[in-house]
């Protein structure tokens, strides 16, 4: 049961895997020791992508004492070919490999940004090359886009998809989950804590466990916090009546205020990536706060000041989140907490 074949990837795995986006926000001694301790518990599973700043690097120094293997996938959100190779090309060296399992497209979020991936000189192009060439050894894509997401299984171009899936983000569960488990496609199931929101590892482990085959990789950047997460999943998986109780309870909770990231809502007039701002707390939290400075998320909030609240988003958000006075509440909440002295 805590074991499972990852699609036609044929790869076959330990459910719990090990996300790599925390260990970015902690000094390396602790990232690198955290890393070998989750796998020396018996991880074998570990993600990362390009877009975690420090992450392979620590990784990659962190597997290098370690003769146990471990399947490891990294990701890019380069486009087209050329860019998609040159960025494996630093993952190979900063996670001192000379082959990576799984190499995921990263973040495709609508038809655009998904037509240029698979299109003459895209992305998918570059990462067939390197699979011919021995780098890589699969090819999986993630996106949040749920629409999207049915349209990138029916085309069948992927080995492996990666959705959110958490109890308060459920909805991977109704179609996309079993479609891809038809299809024989690998699911990785990121985002079981919804980004650092549920602040319960115990409801949050065994929701995202509740479905049978597929991966999960939460992240922690402490062995403790890693000995929390791997006790729950060598435990029973089972919610008791009263987990369900709280369960239901914190979903009423952030029923209106918590975004999806499924992006309905776009086009945004203003361009306003919608999702990253309505989770900018929670970013900061997992990412630390040096985030903010980056260049795509400072443009973002200087862009989310200028939301003319013409209430496009308001119809589009399958939610009814109120999107514009969310975006002024995190706008808000920042200038308070970071950009004043
Ligand atoms: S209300 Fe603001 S966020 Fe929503 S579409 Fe208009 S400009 Fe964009
Ligand atoms: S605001 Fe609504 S539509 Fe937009 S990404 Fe969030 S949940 Fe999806």
């Amino acid at each position: 049961m805590n074991r499972m074949i990852l699609g036609k990837t044929g790869i076959e795995i330990t459910r719990f895997g090990f996300g790599g986006i925390p260990i970015q926000r902690v000094e390396e001694k602790q990232a690198v020791e955290t890393v070998r301790h989750a796998v020396a518990k018996g991880v074998d599973f570990i993600d990362t992508s390009r877009a975690y700043t420090t992450s392979e690097r620590r990784i990659g120094l962190a597997l290098k004492k370690t003769n146990q293997r471990v399947v490891l996938a990294s990701k890019s959100r380069a486009r087209t070919s050329d860019a998609v190779q040159k960025d494996l090309a630093t993952s190979l060296k900063e996670l001192q490999k000379d082959y990576i399992d799984i190499y995921q497209c990263h973040f495709v979020q609508n038809d655009d940004d998904y037509q240029q991936v698979i299109s003459p000189g895209g992305a998918l192009e570059g990462l067939i090359q390197a699979k011919k060439s021995g780098l890589i050894g699969h090819i999986g894509i993630t996106s949040h886009n749920l629409h999207l997401m049915d349209r990138i299984l029916d085309d069948g171009h992927f080995e492996t998809i990666m959705v959110c899936f958490s109890f308060l983000e459920p909805k991977a569960r109704e179609t996309i989950i079993p479609k891809a488990i038809e299809n024989n496609v690998g699911v990785i199931a990121m985002k079981s804590f919804s980004g650092g929101i549920i602040d319960h590892p115990e409801l949050a482990i065994k929701y995202a466990l509740s479905y049978p085959d597929i991966a999960i990789i939460p992240g922690v950047e402490s062995k403790d916090l890693f000995d929390q997460n791997w006790n729950v999943f060598l435990g029973t998986h089972e919610l008791s009546d009263k987990e369900k109780q709280e369960i239901e309870k914190i979903i009423k909770q952030y029923d209106k205020n918590f975004c999806r990231r499924c992006d309905y809502c776009q086009p945004c007039s203003e361009d306003i990536p919608i999702q990253l701002i309505l989770g900018l707390r929670w970013a900061l939290k997992r990412f630390g706060k040096g985030f903010a400075e980056e260049e795509w998320p400072r443009k973002s909030i200087a862009k989310a000041r200028s939301c003319s609240e013409c209430g496009e988003c308001l119809d589009r958000c399958p939610y009814q989140l109120p999107v514009p006075d969310l975006i002024k509440e995190n706008i808000q909440w920042l200038d308070d907490n970071l950009t004043k002295p």
